[in-house]
Protein backbone atom coordinates (compact mmCIF):
# COMPACT_ATOMS: atom_id res chain seq x y z
CA UNK A 1 0.00 0.00 0.00
CA UNK A 2 1.05 3.60 -0.46
CA UNK A 3 2.80 4.58 2.14
CA UNK A 4 1.47 8.22 2.10
CA UNK A 5 -2.40 6.75 2.09
CA UNK A 6 -0.72 4.47 5.60
CA UNK A 7 0.35 8.19 7.12
CA UNK A 8 -3.31 9.49 6.20
CA UNK A 9 -4.98 6.47 7.39
CA UNK A 10 -3.45 6.08 10.95
CA UNK A 11 -2.28 9.79 11.06
CA UNK A 12 0.77 8.51 12.03
CA UNK A 13 3.18 10.07 14.51
CA UNK A 14 6.98 10.46 14.81
CA UNK A 15 7.81 7.17 17.23
CA UNK A 16 10.41 9.60 19.51
CA UNK A 17 7.18 11.64 20.29
CA UNK A 18 6.55 8.86 22.57
CA UNK A 19 9.29 9.72 25.24
CA UNK A 20 9.01 13.77 24.80
CA UNK A 21 11.06 13.42 21.50
CA UNK A 22 13.85 11.38 22.83
CA UNK A 23 14.77 8.32 20.51
CA UNK A 24 12.84 5.85 20.61
CA UNK A 25 13.14 1.96 19.40
CA UNK A 26 11.34 -0.68 19.51
CA UNK A 27 12.99 -3.45 22.51
CA UNK A 28 10.41 -6.28 21.70
CA UNK A 29 8.14 -6.77 18.62
CA UNK A 30 4.57 -7.37 18.32
CA UNK A 31 3.81 -10.35 17.74
CA UNK A 32 5.17 -14.27 17.81
CA UNK A 33 8.30 -14.16 20.29
CA UNK A 34 9.71 -17.42 19.78
CA UNK A 35 12.11 -17.26 22.65
CA UNK A 36 9.63 -16.50 24.80
CA UNK A 37 7.38 -18.72 23.86
CA UNK A 38 4.24 -16.48 23.78
CA UNK A 39 2.35 -13.97 21.49
CA UNK A 40 3.42 -10.48 22.12
CA UNK A 41 -0.48 -8.52 22.21
CA UNK A 42 1.83 -5.33 21.78
CA UNK A 43 5.39 -3.93 21.23
CA UNK A 44 8.07 -3.05 24.18
CA UNK A 45 9.71 0.46 23.22
CA UNK A 46 12.49 2.26 24.97
CA UNK A 47 14.35 5.58 24.67
CA UNK A 48 17.95 6.60 24.55
CA UNK A 49 18.04 9.61 26.00
CA UNK A 50 20.12 10.56 29.10
CA UNK A 51 20.82 7.73 31.76
CA UNK A 52 18.51 5.70 29.38
CA UNK A 53 14.79 4.18 30.22
CA UNK A 54 14.12 4.74 33.71
CA UNK A 55 11.03 4.11 35.57
CA UNK A 56 9.29 7.25 36.24
CA UNK A 57 10.22 8.69 32.87
CA UNK A 58 7.48 11.03 31.34
CA UNK A 59 4.93 9.43 28.55
CA UNK A 60 3.74 11.78 25.72
CA UNK A 61 2.08 11.13 22.13
CA UNK A 62 2.68 12.64 18.86
CA UNK A 63 -1.58 13.88 18.49
CA UNK A 64 -4.36 14.57 20.90
CA UNK A 65 -5.40 11.51 22.56
CA UNK A 66 -8.58 11.25 24.44
CA UNK A 67 -8.41 9.08 27.92
CA UNK A 68 -10.76 6.38 27.78
CA UNK A 69 -9.39 4.06 30.90
CA UNK A 70 -7.15 4.61 33.91
CA UNK A 71 -6.36 1.65 36.08
CA UNK A 72 -4.57 -1.68 36.93
CA UNK A 73 -4.10 -4.30 35.08
CA UNK A 74 -2.80 -8.28 35.98
CA UNK A 75 0.69 -8.12 34.68
CA UNK A 76 1.16 -4.40 33.94
CA UNK A 77 0.34 -2.80 36.94
CA UNK A 78 -0.34 0.80 36.26
CA UNK A 79 -2.27 1.04 32.97
CA UNK A 80 -4.15 3.71 31.08
CA UNK A 81 -5.81 4.09 27.69
CA UNK A 82 -6.36 6.71 25.14
CA UNK A 83 -8.79 7.64 21.89
CA UNK A 84 -7.37 9.24 19.18
CA UNK A 85 -9.14 10.78 15.42
CA UNK A 86 -8.01 9.66 12.40
CA UNK A 87 -8.89 12.31 9.28
CA UNK A 88 -9.87 8.92 7.06
CA UNK A 89 -11.10 6.48 9.15
CA UNK A 90 -14.27 7.71 11.31
CA UNK A 91 -12.37 5.39 14.51
CA UNK A 92 -12.32 7.94 17.17
CA UNK A 93 -13.49 6.26 20.08
CA UNK A 94 -12.81 2.50 18.40
CA UNK A 95 -9.57 2.72 17.98
CA UNK A 96 -7.41 3.32 21.41
CA UNK A 97 -3.74 3.01 22.54
CA UNK A 98 -3.22 0.57 25.51
CA UNK A 99 -0.27 2.05 27.85
CA UNK A 100 1.08 -0.49 30.29
CA UNK A 101 3.47 -0.53 32.75
CA UNK A 102 2.32 3.44 32.74
CA UNK A 103 0.43 5.72 35.77
CA UNK A 104 -1.97 8.16 34.03
CA UNK A 105 -0.61 11.37 34.86
CA UNK A 106 -1.63 13.19 38.02
CA UNK A 107 -5.35 14.98 37.77
CA UNK A 108 -5.50 13.13 34.75
CA UNK A 109 -9.56 11.42 34.33
CA UNK A 110 -11.09 9.78 31.89
CA UNK A 111 -12.62 12.16 28.75
CA UNK A 112 -9.93 14.26 28.93
CA UNK A 113 -7.91 15.66 26.41
CA UNK A 114 -4.25 15.77 26.22
CA UNK A 115 -2.93 17.23 23.45
CA UNK A 116 0.01 16.27 21.02
CA UNK A 117 3.47 16.44 23.08
CA UNK A 118 2.05 17.02 26.63
CA UNK A 119 2.20 14.94 29.48
CA UNK A 120 0.16 11.70 29.50
CA UNK A 121 1.64 9.76 32.05
CA UNK A 122 4.80 8.54 33.82
CA UNK A 123 6.49 4.92 33.37
CA UNK A 124 5.31 2.65 36.00
CA UNK A 125 7.52 -0.37 37.45
CA UNK A 126 4.64 -3.42 37.98
CA UNK A 127 8.30 -5.31 39.31
CA UNK A 128 10.59 -7.77 37.94
CA UNK A 129 10.89 -5.93 34.38
CA UNK A 130 13.55 -3.95 32.84
CA UNK A 131 12.24 -0.16 32.20
CA UNK A 132 10.15 0.19 29.08
CA UNK A 133 6.80 1.10 27.90
CA UNK A 134 4.37 -1.60 26.81
CA UNK A 135 2.05 -0.18 23.93
CA UNK A 136 -0.89 -1.66 22.58
CA UNK A 137 -3.32 -0.72 19.41
CA UNK A 138 -6.74 -2.08 20.47
CA UNK A 139 -9.56 -1.71 17.44
CA UNK A 140 -12.83 -2.11 19.03
CA UNK A 141 -14.99 -4.04 16.48
CA UNK A 142 -19.07 -5.23 17.18
CA UNK A 143 -17.43 -8.88 18.00
CA UNK A 144 -14.97 -7.14 20.33
CA UNK A 145 -11.57 -5.64 20.70
CA UNK A 146 -8.53 -7.40 18.36
CA UNK A 147 -5.27 -6.20 19.36
CA UNK A 148 -3.48 -5.09 16.26
CA UNK A 149 0.62 -4.39 15.42
CA UNK A 150 1.01 -0.75 17.09
CA UNK A 151 3.77 -0.09 14.44
CA UNK A 152 1.66 1.08 11.65
CA UNK A 153 1.13 4.17 14.18
CA UNK A 154 4.19 5.53 13.76
CA UNK A 155 6.77 6.73 10.55
ZN1 LIG B 1 5.12 -5.90 26.16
Amino acid sequence: MDPDYMSQLYDQVDINSVFGGSRTIVSSPYGDRPSLGDWHEGIDVVHLGRGGTQWGDLITYGKDLVVESIGRQAGYGNTFSASFKSSLMDIEGNAQLFFGHARAAQGLKVGDVVRAGERLGTLSNPGGLKPHLHLELRINFSTGPVKVNPMMLFK
